[in-house]
């Protein structure tokens, strides 16, 4: 089975939504750089005050932070058996020191999987976008509502807004997916990993699709 996993694909593609059914499907450790940044500026810490001058507006987090802070979780002891990255290589420099530290603490990539999704989707997903402030579990005021309006169905949390998840911002980080991710595509696909999956099937199919998939 390939279980070291790097999820890719556009904001508004599914990442989030596959990842949590990827990682109890697969029993993965689930790292989230966005996650991650949120958790931090959640705290108030200085990772968190520095990340946010950059998610609000959109723009990408400077990579030696992000690096560094991916370099810290990926040597954890539990991601021996598996881990899933979600948002992250976001640029070439990223997934070269990723190649990197992942041959050094023998946890290399086994699979890229990427979702594809068309722009006018990904904005009507991306604009009905709610999350849990607790636990994160993502929603959809139009295709995936919570049985109780605004109430997360797991753990009882508030649903919000992401700040990153209005207009401005999106154009902005449409922008980098093209300019500084989407790239990797071809990076990944040169080096016989990448895999891609239509996520326009659904969020059923698709989880189905990528089992089968990783169990084959
Ligand atoms: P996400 O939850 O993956 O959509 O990430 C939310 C925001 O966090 C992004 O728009 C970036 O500002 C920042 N971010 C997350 N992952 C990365 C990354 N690998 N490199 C740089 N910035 C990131």
């Amino acid at each position: 089975m390939k279980m070291n996993i790097i999820l890719m694909g556009p904001p508004g593609a599914g990442k989030g939504t596959a990842a949590k059914q990827l990682k109890e499907a697969f029993n993965l450790v689930h790292i989230s750089t966005g996650d991650m940044f949120r958790e931090a500026i959640k705290e108030g810490t200085e990772l968190g005050k520095l990340a946010k001058t950059f998610i609000d507006r959109g723009d990408l987090v400077p990579d030696d932070v992000t690096i560094g802070i991916v370099k810290e979780r990926l040597a954890k002891k539990d991601c021996e058996n598996g881990f899933l990255l979600d948002g992250f290589p976001r640029t070439l420099v990223q997934a070269e020191a990723l190649d990197k530290l992942s041959k050094e603490i023998n946890r290399e990539i086994d699979t890229v999987i990427n979702l594809e999704c068309e722009q006018d989707e990904l904005v009507r997903r991306i604009s009905g976008r709610r999350v849990c402030k607790n636990c994160g579990a993502p929603y959809h005021i139009e295709t995936m509502k919570p049985k109780v309006d605004g109430v997360c169905d797991i753990c009882g949390g508030p649903l919000f807004q992401r700040a990153d998840d209005n207009e401005e911002a999106l154009k902005v980080r449409l922008h980098h997916y093209v300019e500084s991710t989407k790239p990797l595509l071809e990076y990944y696909e040169k080096l016989g990993l990448l895999k891609n999956f239509n996520s326009l099937v659904g969020a059923k199919t698709l989880f189905d699709e990528i089992s089968q998939y990783l169990k084959a």
